[in-house]
């Protein structure tokens, strides 16, 4: 492989094979190489995903440059991706700089401007040779700082989706059936039958944000109901961070980060290994 690859050919295996591609968000070095170590030894497909703040934390040239060292010494399929963006220009200028993969969020627009958006994504991106997800319909919870109001989420609409992807021509598409970003209040109840509806009428593989916290048998059901991508973010970053924070209390004198970043790194690995099992996506290459 050795490229940093698009997210088209491990999608459409993940489909054909019944199993889904897991999405990490990553912040940085530490984390970055922890989601690709520990993908590569479970030789698992994986997928680099970053949003536009951390983008502009971690500079994305940086993170294109790590991800392509990192394909260069895994023979996986490594993707890297642009999580959340709402920004059509911020979208192409990453493209251009080696971003394989981008998610346009325009589904807190109406149903015609998100087309139009995403529409204009896909025919810039596939023009070098990277794929598109686009949302339709509205999770809850917190992605950053896009805020949806819980009660204003709005579930998929089947037929809409199958319109919706013949006219924008995305290559994949993420489903409204109940998670929601963040952690949930209550318990996550997923509309399985609108899940079975959309992939019956919808060619291009689902994706299902806001998965944390969703008990993996869930996650499991959706999978094999169509769930092609799932990503995975606040799962992450709270071991991370607690297991540093404990590291500094143990060790309130600690100021070497190859010290104190290595128990984060630690913790953060065996959720990556337990989503891995989750998806389904272990040694398929
Ligand atoms: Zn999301």
């Amino acid at each position: 492989m050795n490229e940093v690859l698009s997210t088209r050919d491990m999608l459409k295996r993940a489909q054909k094979c019944g199993y889904a591609v897991p999405a990490f968000n990553i912040h940085n070095l530490e984390t970055l190489q922890v989601v690709v170590e520990t993908a590569n030894e479970m030789r698992s497909p994986v997928i680099l995903a970053g949003t536009p703040s951390t983008i502009e934390y971690a500079e994305g040239e940086n993170i294109v440059s790590m991800a392509k060292v990192a394909a260069s010494k895994y023979n996986i399929p490594i993707a890297v991706h642009l999580d959340h963006f709402e920004n059509i220009d911020d979208i192409k200028h990453y493209i251009d700089i080696g971003f394989k993969s981008a998610m346009i969020d325009a589904s807190h627009e109406n149903f015609e401007d998100n087309i139009k958006k995403v529409k204009e994504v896909v025919d810039y991106a596939h023009r070098y040779d990277a794929t598109v997800e686009a949302e339709l319909g509205r999770l809850g919870g917190q992605e950053d700082d896009l805020v949806v109001d819980e009660k204003d989420a709005m579930y998929t609409n089947p037929d809409s989706a199958k319109e919706f992807v013949e006219i924008t021509g995305v290559d994949s598409l993420a489903v409204a059936i109940g998670t929601a970003h963040g952690l949930y209040k209550g318990e996550p109840k997923l509309d399985f039958e609108r899940l079975k509806e959309i992939r019956a009428k919808v060619e291009v593989p689902l994706v299902l944000h806001g998965a944390s916290d969703v008990p993996d048998d869930l996650v499991k059901k959706a999978i094999s109901l169509g769930i092609c991508k799932v990503n995975v973010a606040t799962d992450l970053k709270i071991p991370f961070s607690d297991a540093v924070k404990k590291y500094f209390k143990e060790n309130p004198e600690a100021n070497d980060p190859r010290k104190y970043m290595t128990p984060g790194k630690e913790a953060m690995k065996k959720i990556v290994q337990h989503k891995i099992k989750v998806c389904g996506s272990e040694n398929r290459y």
